[in-house]
């Protein structure tokens, strides 16, 4: 009998989670818990880390885990890389659903890098109006390059204090292409440092810097060992096994 392990946080895996309940799929959706008030999901949910590859293996094994579908974040490479060893581990079974990076279309203005620290060191040395889309957690390097002013977006309101001084937007999204022009406009942005998510939940600031003709210092996601991976809500769940009754 199938019971899935779903390794969720982002939208496509909500979407997923969604399919499952209605397709009578067994399957516990989990959490990492960085998020304080997580969306409700249509599964049975758990909260917080396995305690690594082993804590995953031990959890895949005492709840008799059949299929375990990495949908985390494409920058998640941690517990996408404890998912590839548990499931090596205990002969389970993984997919990951992730969607195909952003390629760089005629007209964009993009600087590739590797990392974070890369992207500080891509800045201008002119004082610049920086909108930085990436999490809290990797701030830190921007504090090197105080001539800059920083907008930041999260998801919760910041509990400790930022390492520099910056504007805080707090928004869980939809983010739609007039409203990142709208905020780029109102708050003069002319740069933009963003990590290549790929998808279309967070493209509306990529479209919004190539229509006003900005600059993106674009971060490259990580390198993971090969694993199977789809694109498509509907790919993992033929793979769980699940036909589309006909007519549906
Ligand atoms: P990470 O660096 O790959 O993971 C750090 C640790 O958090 C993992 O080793 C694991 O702890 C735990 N963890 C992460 N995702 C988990 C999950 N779905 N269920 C249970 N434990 C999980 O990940 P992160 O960048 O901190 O992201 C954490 C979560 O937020 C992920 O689920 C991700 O999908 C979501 N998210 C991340 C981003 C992002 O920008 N990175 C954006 C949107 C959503 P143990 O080793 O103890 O098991």
């Amino acid at each position: 009998m199938t019971r899935a392990l779903v390794l969720g946080g982002i939208a496509d895996a909500s979407l997923l989670a969604a399919e499952i309940a209605r397709a009578g799929i067994d399957a516990v959706y989990s959490y990492g818990g960085r998020t304080r008030a997580p969306a409700d999901q249509p599964l049975p949910t758990r909260i917080g880390g396995f305690g690594g590859v082993s804590g995953l293996a031990d959890y895949i094994r005492r709840n008799g885990i059949t299929h375990v579908i990495d949908a985390t974040h494409p920058f998640a490479a941690e517990i996408s890389r404890n998912a590839i060893e548990a499931c090596a581990k205990t002969g389970t079974p993984l997919i990951a659903l992730e969607r195909a990076p952003w390629t760089r279309a005629p007209g964009d203005n993009w600087i590739e890098v590797g990392d974070v620290a890369a992207a500080a060191a891509a800045l201008p040395e002119t004082p610049a109006h920086v909108f930085l889309a990436i999490g809290r957690q990797h701030i830190a390097p921007f504090g090197a390059r105080p001539q800059h002013a920083y907008t930041l977006r999260f998801v919760d309101p910041p509990e400790a204090p930022l390492p520099f001084a910056a504007d805080v937007i707090v928004s869980r999204g939809p983010f739609t292409l007039d409203g990142e022009l709208e905020m780029m406009r109102m708050r003069g942005i002319n740069w933009i440092v963003a990590r290549n998510s790929g998808g279309d939940g967070a493209r509306a600031k990529i479209d919004a810097a190539h229509r006003l003709g900005l600059p993106v210092i674009m971060i490259s996601r990580p390198t993971l060992p090969e694993r199977l991976r789809v694109e498509s809500v509907a790919e993992v769940m033929q793979w769980l096994g699940h036909r589309t009754p006909l007519g549906a």
